[in-house]
């Protein structure tokens, strides 16, 4: 191989994950997959608004908020595990918090709705629903603080 054919191979290669990543965010294509109307159909208003369009439910309005037992949160749209209730804590905003996701389940990207601010949204990395954001003032030993509407998730309690 020569010098100029190497260095486009090289090229190649180091650009290809980039590229991929690059479509996958773009086009959104996610391992599960369901039409706007199946979405609708599985979903509340205020679940679609939230998984779907990246709304907000109202702080302190999920019964997640006060669940300190040990067990899953899964998400709604998939059932994936996304949170283990280990991580949980009170942040005293209202909504469930947790300073990890689970390895591989979520999603990031940044979120510039707010003009003042730029944000790390999550979402589950498997379908693709808005769960929350990410926020830089968690508890040890990440520092970081998953804000998490409480209607994109479900609750599995461990096995007694
Ligand atoms: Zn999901």
């Amino acid at each position: 191989m020569n010098r100029r054919a190497f260095i486009a191979a090289a090229t190649a290669t180091a650009a290809a994950p980039l590229l991929a990543r690059l479509s996958w965010a773009a086009e959104g294509s996610f391992e599960v997959t369901r039409t706007e109307e199946e979405w609708r159909e599985m979903l509340t208003d205020l679940e679609y608004e939230v998984m779907r369009e990246e709304g907000t439910e109202r702080a302190f309005t999920s019964p997640l908020n006060d669940i300190k037992e040990l067990g899953i949160f899964h998400c709604k749209g998939c059932d994936l595990p996304l949170y283990d209730a280990a991580t949980k804590f009170d942040s005293g905003t209202g909504w469930p918090s947790f300073y990890e996701a689970m390895p591989g389940a979520i999603g990031t990207k940044q979120d510039r709705k707010l003009l003042f601010m730029v944000r790390t949204e999550c979402h589950c990395s498997r379908c693709g629903s808005h769960l929350g954001h990410i926020f830089d003032d968690g508890p040890e030993p990440t520092g970081k603080r998953h804000c998490i509407n409480g209607v994109s998730l479900t609750f599995e309690p461990a096995a007694a």
